[in-house]
């Protein structure tokens, strides 16, 4: 693709700011990418396009919209709804719905753009978008909820499709959520069909799906830390958060032989000193998911012990943030190195701050950006689609395998793509790995 103006990260990164001068999430995001695969792009005749960059940084197409509803009490509520159509080169749409105060258009770009990479990453034939609503369920009864969710989709069925976009959960957005979305989409449309996924066991949704993020990560994980010689056992763990993610990196990562060390919410994180064992997770996992409760609440349930703040200044050789963005800075990581770290995997969307995880990098950290960590979710997504679209169900071994097979396909490409002397950056391996996909298809379409 000719352009008119010269490949470089500073003009890409000044379009970017000058396109959206406040999106700071969606700009970390891009930096975090292009910071590798611009200089990979200029090394080759190919890829070595302004206008190439100038493309995959803009959403294809950005839908936001008034979702009004009502309080038990008769009181007339109105959020902002929004779906991110970022980029369908590999195909459809693929992405999750994320219902939470903070959510804004940067935030929404932000994942959305991450989303194109990871789901190229998976080698399934998916493109990337992302959406939600700043609609804040805690403390929401069962029918403002359900009713939240009717008239959000009421809008959204317009825009998505089995063969268009295919949302799924994210924070905020469980089963509950995608099920009372699912059915308000049938009865708009007439249809039963896969066009979300994270759907309930009896009417499409796949087995494993729930704890695919959680069980792709501890995969990925087991493969680094054999790479590097060094084996899982009583391998020490920090986990922060305690919905989904987190709930289920932590029972794998028990199933591992590993000493999970801690949990936590947006409150503060509970430290068990000989590592959580699977009683202690089914308390935790009673406590948030049906009594809606507080991990501080644990020190009644088990012993344990509960600070305020982030888990990041307790000693251990593995952190998994499996929280939100930007809930680990340079600060904390500094503390985490000094403590004796040696690997972090983003079970979230990125947790790390930039400077963070470039001390990370710098410090030989083996590091793993959440695109390559967390793509689990997403793949067993894509799977649950092909499902739907077979009008079969695969048992839960067969589920396993593929994504234990996707999992080892990314970090094989990780490691392609990253090898760095004796290290391996998982970072720029997974980026540039995302990237030469996406573009390679970008411009054997025309460049669109
Ligand atoms: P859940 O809603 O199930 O859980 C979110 C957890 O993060 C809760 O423990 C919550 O605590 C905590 N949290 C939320 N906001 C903050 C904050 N500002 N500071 C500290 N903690 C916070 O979400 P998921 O587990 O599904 O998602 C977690 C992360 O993983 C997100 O970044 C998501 O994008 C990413 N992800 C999720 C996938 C999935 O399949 N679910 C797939 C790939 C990535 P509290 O209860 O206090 O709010």
């Amino acid at each position: 693709m000719k352009s008119e103006k010269e490949l470089t990260l500073e003009s890409v990164m000044d379009l970017i700011r000058k396109r959206d001068p406040h999106q700071e999430e969606f700009r970390q995001a891009a930096s975090e990418v292009l910071q590798w695969v611009i200089p990979f792009a200029k090394s080759t005749d190919k890829y070595n396009s302004y206008a190439l960059f100038e493309r995959l940084t803009e959403a294809e197409r950005i839908i936001q919209f008034r979702v009004p509803w009502v309080t038990d009490d008769g009181i007339s509520m109105t959020n902002r709804g929004y779906r991110v159509q970022f980029n369908s080169a590999l195909g459809p749409y693929k992405g999750g719905l994320r219902f939470h105060p903070d959510v804004n258009l940067s935030i929404l770009k932000f994942l959305a753009f991450e989303q194109t990479f990871k789901n190229s990453l998976t080698g399934l034939p998916l493109g990337g978008g992302k959406g939600g609503a700043d609609f804040n369920p805690k403390g929401r009864s069962n029918s403002e909820i359900m009713g939240f969710c009717q008239s959000f989709m009421t809008e959204l069925h317009r825009h998505i499709g089995p063969a268009t976009d295919i949302p799924a959960g994210d924070i905020g957005v469980g089963s509950a959520e995608i099920g009372y979305m699912f059915g308000q989409y049938k009865r708009l449309s007439n249809t039963f069909n896969g066009v979300l996924t994270g759907k309930g066991n009896s009417f499409g949704g796949s087995l494993l799906r729930p704890e695919a993020t959680g069980f792709g990560l501890l995969y990925f994980v087991e493969e680094m830390i054999n790479t590097a010689g060094d084996q899982t056992k009583d391998m020490t763990v920090l986990i922060s958060g305690s919905g989904n993610v987190a709930q289920h990196s932590c029972m794998k990562a028990i199933e591992m032989g590993m000493k999970v060390l801690t949990m936590s919410d947006s409150d503060g994180y509970i430290y068990v000193k000989g590592g959580i064992t699977e009683e202690q997770l089914e308390s935790v996992m009673e406590l948030k998911n049906e009594k809606k409760g507080r991990i501080s609440e644990c020190t009644d349930l088990f012993d344990c012990e509960y600070h305020e703040g982030t888990p990041w200044s307790v000693e251990a050789t593995l952190a998994l943030p499996c929280a939100t963005q930007n809930e680990l800075n340079e600060k904390d990581a500094k503390r985490l190195v000094d403590n004796g770290l040696k690997y972090l995997a983003e079970g979230a969307n990125m947790p790390c701050t930039d400077k963070a995880a470039a001390y990370l990098i710098e410090n030989g950290i083996r590091f793993v950006p959440g695109k390559a960590a967390n793509a689990g979710g997403v793949s067993v997504s894509g799977l649950e689609m092909t499902q739907n679209a077979m009008r079969i169900k695969w048992d839960a071994d067969r589920v396993d395998k593929e994504l234990r097979n996707i999992m080892h396909q990314i970090h094989e490409q990780c490691t392609t793509y990253g090898q760095d002397g004796e290290n391996i950056n998982y970072e720029k391996g997974a980026a540039i790995a995302g990237f030469i996909t996406v573009a390679d298809a970008m411009i054997a379409q025309g460049g669109v």
